[in-house]
This record gives C-alpha cells, structure tokens and sequence, in this order.
C-alpha cells in the first residue's frame, strides 16, 4: 500500500483510515507510513516495531516532536471511510487519523522549518499501557524523543489543550473480625468501618490548582468498593479503591502523601500511578504554538500520552483535529475542515507560512 502524501489532508485522512490498523495489526501502515516519507532527503527515518520516527537534522537550536498514534479501536462496521459533504465518517476519523495526515503531510512538505522537528508515528496507544510503542521509544531509545516541546496530535476539535493530569489508585483497607451474623456482637463489621473512609470523601474538597497559566482541577473519588462472603457472615475485609487526580503540579510521591494525609489512620496503599504533565505555556517554543494556533489554552484532565513526554522532561500540549467526545463511537466522524485548520496553522508554525 502506497500513501500519496501530496493527497490534501481530508482525503489522506480518508486514505489512511481505509488502511485497518487496530491496535496489533499497525504494520501494513507502519509501512506505508514508512515508505511514503523515506524518500524525502531532508528526513532521517527510523523504524521501531510499527513505531515510525522522522526527524529533521537541520543542527537548529530548538527541536519539536510531534506525535500521534497510528492504531484505532476495533472497527465496528465503520470501515471504508465515507464522504458526505464536510463530514468523513468512519473509524479512525477523530482518533486519531486526521492528526497523522496532518503530520505526514508536515513532514513532506516543511523542508526547512524554523525549528527542528521529530514527528513520531507509533503503536498500540489504544490497549495496556505496557505496550504503548511512545513507551517503547521513550525506554529502548529515549535520545530519538529529545526536544523542547512536543504535541500530542490527540482529537481536541483544534483546540490547545496542556498539559494534564496524574492519576493514582489506591486502596483503603478495613479490617474486623468475622462471625455468624446471628451471633454479630462476637464479631466487627468491616464493612461498617468503611463509612469513616467514605465520609472523609463527602467532606474532600478538591483543589483547583493553577499551573504555568492553566487552571487543573482536581477530584479524589470512590471508585469500588468490595467485602463480604456471605449473607450470614459479619464481613472482616472491605476495600475501598479510590482514584486521585491530581494537578501536575504535583509529583508522584506529593499525590501519594496527600491520598495518605487524607486517610490518615487507615490502611492506605498505591495500586498504580502515573504523572501529569505540566503544559509548559511560559516555554518560549510553547508560546509561540500557542500563538500561532490561536484560541484560549485549557487544561487537558484526562491522562494522555503527553505524560510520557513530561517524563523526558519536555514541556507538552495536546492539539489536533477531531471530537473528542466522538472518538471509540460507532458513529466517529470528522469536519474535515478541523483537519485543514489545524494542518494550517502548524504549517504558519513551523514554516512561517500561511
Ligand atoms: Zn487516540
């Protein structure tokens, strides 16, 4: 399969989608992807599993990353893409083919950007985390990621959204002592001890907290809650798994203190974490997206793959066309206007045109 990267980015999108690449099954556009951008001399391309890096190596002071996945959900009946005006309807239209189309056709045509540019192509965003190919890249090959300031093409109806985000699950665990339920005064209910825990949550005020300009807020929930064996038995175990999202204000080890303050006296422990990232708006480089894509910044509060970035110590923003809100639906589909928009003002961004 060939991808003809001089399509204009609607139709590329509708090319791209066209080519199946549900999570696991990426290579046959890892390779078009690949293929397509191998021939231009002003690109050094480099291949890891079905991720695709292509970088400029121009030696200028600043370098950019530019990122999007390359696999989609299971489609679900909604394969070929199809056109009906100013909608492309299908799957793969909002998450996140419109942005790789806009990256590819970035990479073709910017030969000379006013900064150096890496745009990273990658795999299995949409399953487990342990196989999310930007991890990959990030462990076996962290130098490939160096730069400034990266953007995360993810759907944000062409939006700036910085940033986001750390989340962290954790348990709080209530011990009692078991006992046939008729005869309950001979045992403690676990169960019952959890309502300590829960009123703390009614009471929890979650804090906004600004950072580098963007307002994040913040929550800290139940999420399940489980005891008990039998409808005759005073339970002696309740869990309570609580979800913290915090401000990327805040590292790890902060978030961790903070869920352990709150139930202070409880039996608390981290399931999984993982951090935010800070938006990095006062970055010179960030500036000067933020200014050439236009509109108001706001905070991203779910977690993304920006994180990964801010991991690597770059600054990071999503932006790119396509409703979040529609991304996963059967019914996924693009203004494709969304797509020319935001492969226009990233032009005007790294190229000084229009
Ligand atoms: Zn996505």
């Amino acid at each position: 399969m060939t991808l003809d990267l001089s399509l204009p980015a609607p139709e590329l999108t509708a090319a791209i989608c066209d080519i199946n690449s549900v999570s696991g099954n990426e290579r046959d556009l890892a390779d078009a992807v690949e293929s397509a951008l191998a021939g231009f001399g002003h690109l050094s391309v480099s291949r890891s599993g079905d991720t695709v890096v292509a970088r400029t190596e121009l030696g200028l002071s600043e370098r950019v990353v530019i990122a999007g996945h390359l696999d989609t959900v299971p489609v679900a009946g909604n394969l070929p893409t199809r056109r009906e005006g100013a909608v492309l309807w299908g799957r793969g239209t909002v998450d996140m083919k419109g942005g790789v189309a806009v990256m590819l056709r970035l990479a073709a045509s910017v030969g000379t950007p006013r900064r150096d540019v890496t745009y990273v192509f990658y795999d299995h965003e949409e399953v487990e985390a342990d196989r999310n190919g930007l991890g990959r890249i990030s462990r076996e090959s962290p130098d490939l990621l160096a730069g400034d300031f990266a953007v995360l093409m993810e759907p944000t109806a062409a939006a700036v959204e910085g940033g986001c985000n750390g989340t962290m699950k954790a348990t709080v665990t209530l011990r009692g002592t078991a006992s046939h339920s008729a005869r309950w005064w001979m045992g403690s209910n676990a169960i019952h001890a959890a309502g300590d825990v829960l009123d703390r949550l009614r009471r929890y005020e979650p804090q906004v907290i600004e950072v580098d300009g963007l307002t994040y807020r913040e929550g800290l929930n139940a999420v399940d809650i489980a005891g008990g064996i039998a409808g005759n038995v005073i339970p002696d175990h309740c869990v309570v798994s609580v979800n913290y999202r915090f401000a990327p204000s805040r590292s790890e080890a902060d978030a961790e203190a903070h869920v352990r303050d709150v139930f202070a006296g409880f039996e608390v422990a981290v399931a999984d974490s993982a951090p935010g990232a800070r938006p990095g708006l006062t970055h010179p480089a960030v500036a000067s997206f933020v200014a050439a894509v236009g509109g108001t910044p706001r905070a991203k509060y779910g977690w993304t793959d920006v994180a990964r970035f801010s991991a690597l110590g770059l600054p990071a923003v999503n932006y790119g066309p396509g409703d979040p809100s529609l991304a996963h639906h059967d019914d996924e589909r693009v203004d494709v206007g969304e797509i020319e928009q935001c492969e226009a003002r990233l032009r005007a961004w790294l190229a000084g045109e229009q």
